[in-house]
């Protein structure tokens, strides 16, 4: 007779979905009615784009480059969407009011959608656009934003550019979950992912930038171009930091008088150990540690935050 699954961590239960509301098919729904066909191409082939906005202290960060990259990403792959991007900004502004998340990750995708006739031809597809606020993310927790975080270089190669378009934000993440668990079975707590070329890449969710010399480099090659990254060219550009996009091996990595990650999940993220090795004095860095105050600080101006209107009738939520 066939055995019932025991309840076990991997039984989905309705009410482990994080607090949060979705909106898809022209209604907001709460998370745990927030699903999509499995015959959605976004699902079957990974074939979809997406982007992730954050909101800090009741505002939208950026949300305009976040657009930008999205709409350019769905104009790449073929798709779209019977939204412009005002109609899109007041889609997330309405997730995350009703939320009433002060602090919220806000993803919104295109898929592929589904074929009418299961044709297995994209272009018979009708792209589906989905949206959702959550509360907000980090890839490094607190204990690991004070003494940096432990990451390994592993000998994954990131998927090339002539293959998938790595500016195109993307869910072919094989080769990030293929890093993540090499870099657990080597004790660290996330992974690098190297290039084509045999050069630092990035990691599952974020970008990778090291500093010596009080220049900051970035890699060039086979990357996401970050709102993040972008944001650290641009806090550089203001504190007359010198900030470089080139080739950076693993050697050239690990002697790095420090090493910093960033991501819409965190904002500025720092290393101590790589491999095991300490990365400098093996703690934060203290250039680190000013671009990280400078990124917060960027929060509070008012050229880069679209605030949200909150239903009054109800209390926020952290
Ligand atoms: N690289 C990859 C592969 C990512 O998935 C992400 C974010 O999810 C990043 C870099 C960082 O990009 P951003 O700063 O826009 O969040």
């Amino acid at each position: 007779m066939h055995k019932l699954p025991k309840l076990s961590e991997r039984y989905i239960d309705p009410n482990t979905y994080p607090p949060g509301v979705a909106y898809m098919d022209g209604q907001y729904l709460t998370m745990d009615k927030a699903s999509i066909s499995v015959l959605d191409y976004g699902f079957l082939h990974s074939d979809a784009t997406y982007d992730v906005v954050h909101v800090w202290k009741g505002a939208f960060f950026r949300l305009e480059d976040h657009l930008n990259r999205f709409f350019r990403g769905m104009d790449l792959l073929h798709m779209s969407i019977p939204y412009d991007k005002e109609q899109v900004t007041e889609i997330l502004h309405n997730c995350v009011a009703l939320s009433r998340l002060q602090n919220s990750y806000v993803e919104f995708i295109c898929t592929r959608g589904t074929s009418p006739d299961f044709s297995r031809d994209p272009r018979n597809a009708i792209n589906r656009f989905i949206a959702f606020a959550i509360p907000f993310g980090s890839v490094a927790n607190q204990e690991q934003k004070e003494r940096g975080l432990h990451i390994a270089i592993t000998d994954t190669v990131r998927i090339p550019p002539p293959s998938v378009d790595p500016t195109i934000k993307n869910y072919h993440w094989l080769d990030l979950v293929k890093g993540l668990y090499t870099a657990y079975d080597q004790g660290a707590e996330t992974a690098l992912l190297l290039d084509s070329n045999g050069n630092i890449a990035e990691g599952p969710g974020f970008n990778i930038f090291a500093t010596r010399d009080g220049v900051v480099s970035t890699p060039e090659f086979g990357v996401l171009r970050g709102i993040t990254r972008q944001t650290i060219f641009d806090l550089c550009d203001a504190m007359h930091i010198k900030c470089v996009e080139r080739d950076i091996s693993p050697k050239e990595l690990k002697e790095a008088d420090e090493v910093f990650i960033t991501s819409t999940a965190g904002g500025v993220m720092p290393v101590s150990k790589i491999d095991d090795m300490p990365i400098g004095e093996g703690s934060v860095g203290i250039l680190s540690n000013r671009i990280n105050e400078a990124y917060w600080q960027m929060h509070e101006n008012a050229k880069n935050r679209i605030a949200i209107n909150y239903p009054i009738i109800n209390e926020v939520v952290d």
